[in-house]
């Protein structure tokens, strides 16, 4: 099977250059795993009794790092100890591309046959091959090729004779670990499996009731809330002080770049300020202007003007504040003019004064 792609590309002298990319998606990728009896390999990698020689871990398991975790951990994947362990084409990849003594070490492990270490090419294989979306960073996507896999290969391997095998993914991405357990798979957060594994091979020790797979379940689960909830602090306070900051300075008329082209708006940064925002173009209550959508360039048709990623535009950025409860950042076109869309250029006037507090 054939899957070829096709995106343009602007070049540095400004002209635009077609690419087309070919994959080849195949049928004939193997698991690898000693249980299964649907592939046709000959040979296997990953073995049917894959237990780590501890009390920790009572069930066979494949684990399956991110690209992070072999950056990070490849001391401990290196551990004699740890065998059966998955590595994704999309990780191999990624860790050739950020490390190269990491990837000299991963290679160097995949190659030693007592470690039995596999590598799936997933990004070959037809039930794993994931296309990028539109709007959604190759970190993303990758991240959801992980899963994918992983998804698959704990389907492709819950068999009669699998003796409750888990294929485990091992993560310390949040995000990532959020999506996987919603599509159901089995996740260990890093700083989690990293100590288990430090005990494991008795480079650590450990509470006797982290070794207890309920309290260490619970654990795993007030540390991932608490995460969640700092992350949400982190996030609301970026969102307050940048409020805070529009505050003060009242409309300001910005120069900005589309990073992304949606069906109804263009999402514009302001480098200058490091700033992300929307512009929207539909009204809900009144009759919008003329958009179309291509989902191809991708381009958006508003009114008579075409919007391409990497744009430049000029917009005002304001703090909405009509709701007090809801003060949201608003941006609006500028430039390019386009008439009943855009707002007037704003008059720069002196600095809006801060209120003063009374206490
Ligand atoms: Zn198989």
């Amino acid at each position: 099977m054939l899957k070829s792609k096709t995106f343009v590309k602007k070049t540095r002298s400004g002209g635009v250059m077609k690419i087309v990319r070919e994959h080849y998606l195949r049928d004939d990728i193997w698991c690898g795993s000693e249980i299964c009896t649907e592939c046709k390999q000959e040979s296997t990698v990953l073995q049917k009794d894959s237990c780590i020689e501890s009390d920790l871990c009572s069930s066979p398991h494949y684990l399956v790092p991110d690209t992070n975790v072999v950056l990070h951990q490849i001391d401990v994947l290196e551990d004699p100890l740890i065998r059966n362990v998955i590595i994704l084409q999309t990780v191999l990849q990624e860790v050739r591309h950020r490390s190269a003594p990491v990837y000299k070490r991963l290679k160097d492990i995949i190659h030693e046959k007592e470690k039995h270490f596999y590598t799936f090419t997933n990004e070959h294989h037809r039930d794993t091959f994931i296309e990028r979306e539109p709007g959604e960073s190759a970190n993303d996507r990758n991240d959801r090729a992980i899963r994918v896999a992983v998804k698959w290969y704990s389907h492709h391997l819950d068999t009669a004779e699998s003796d409750g095998l888990k294929v485990v993914l091992i993560t310390n991405d949040q995000g990532n670990k959020e999506k996987a357990e919603e599509s159901g798979l089995l996740v260990y957060s890093d700083i989690m499996v990293h100590r288990m594994l430090a005990v494991s091979i008795g480079a650590d020790c450990t509470y006797p009731d982290l070794t207890d797979k309920h309290k260490q379940s619970a654990l795993c689960n007030n540390l991932n809330y608490r995460h969640k909830m700092s992350q949400y602090a982190q996030r609301a306070s970026v969102a307050f002080h940048t409020q805070l900051f529009f505050k003060s300075r009242g409309i300001v008329n910005e120069e900005g770049f589309i990073l992304f082209v949606r069906k109804n708006a263009i999402i514009v940064l302001i480098p200058k300020f490091g700033l992300e925002g929307t512009v929207f173009f539909d009204n809900k209550d009144k009759t919008g202007p003329k958009l179309v959508f291509d989902e191809e360039g991708p381009s958006l048709m508003v009114e008579q003007h075409i919007f391409k990623i990497f744009d430049k535009v000029k917009v005002t950025i304001s703090l909405d504040d009509s709701n007090v409860q809801h003060q949201k950042i608003r941006m609006s076109l500028v430039e390019p003019e386009i008439p009943g869309v855009s707002v007037p250029v704003p008059e720069v006037g002196p600095m809006a004064k801060k209120p003063k507090l009374d206490v």
